[in-house]
């Protein structure tokens, strides 16, 4: 069974890997990304919340996030799956160790997908015209490689520590490709 963890900033394609992966290996890919905007569409009083938040590239809460991860990977914890965007502050993976622990499965795979900020900055104005995201423009890019930087990197740093035997850090500059054989070789 193969249990894995992307790691990368915004715009570092890692959502995009994680689903060709998913593809590959017939496992759930797990975006908090795409399950939050998905929440967006309910119009109740926590889409407005949430929408707030999002369109601003800060965190939704620890609390939002946990939960939702949980009750998504009971369905899939006997099955393998891919996160995508979580954990991403040290209270979040301190919840998946819990979780994982009281289940009886660990992480197997951990891809830390590495990118210069210039690159970032290009890739991800490009994916707001095709994508329409309103989280993709400048300054709210701005915000959310900050969060990146303050929060998420210290998340993957303390993995890479933790579990150093299964930690692979990946170029991001690379084509799609070439990113994708890469991590098919690993596994
Ligand atoms: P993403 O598509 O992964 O870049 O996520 C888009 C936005 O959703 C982020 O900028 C955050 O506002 C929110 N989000 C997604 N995952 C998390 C998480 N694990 N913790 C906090 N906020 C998150």
């Amino acid at each position: 069974m193969k249990n894995i963890i992307f790691f990368g900033p915004p715009g570092a394609g890692k959502g995009t890997q994680a689903k060709i992966i998913s593809d590959f290996l017939q496992i759930s890919h797990l975006s908090t990304g795409d399950i939050l905007r998905k929440k967006l569409n309910d119009n109740d009083n926590l889409a407005i919340e949430l929408k707030k938040i999002m369109s601003s590239g800060n965190f939704v809460s620890d609390e939002i996030l946990n939960s939702i991860v949980s009750s998504r990977l009971k369905n899939e914890k006997n099955k393998g799956f891919i996160l995508d965007g979580y954990p991403r502050t040290l209270n979040q993976s301190e919840f998946l160790n819990n979780f994982l622990f009281d289940n009886s499965t660990s992480i197997n795979y951990i891809f830390n997908i590495q990118i210069n900020f210039n690159i970032l900055k290009s890739r991800i104005l490009k994916r707001s015209q095709e994508e329409n995201r309103e989280d993709d423009n400048i300054q709210v890019i701005q915000t959310r490689y900050e969060e990146y930087l303050n929060s998420t990197q210290k998340v993957s740093d303390y993995y890479k520590k933790k579990l150093p035997t299964i930690f692979y850090e990946i170029d991001g500059s690379l084509q799609i490709e070439q990113i994708t054989q890469k991590i098919k070789e690993i596994l």
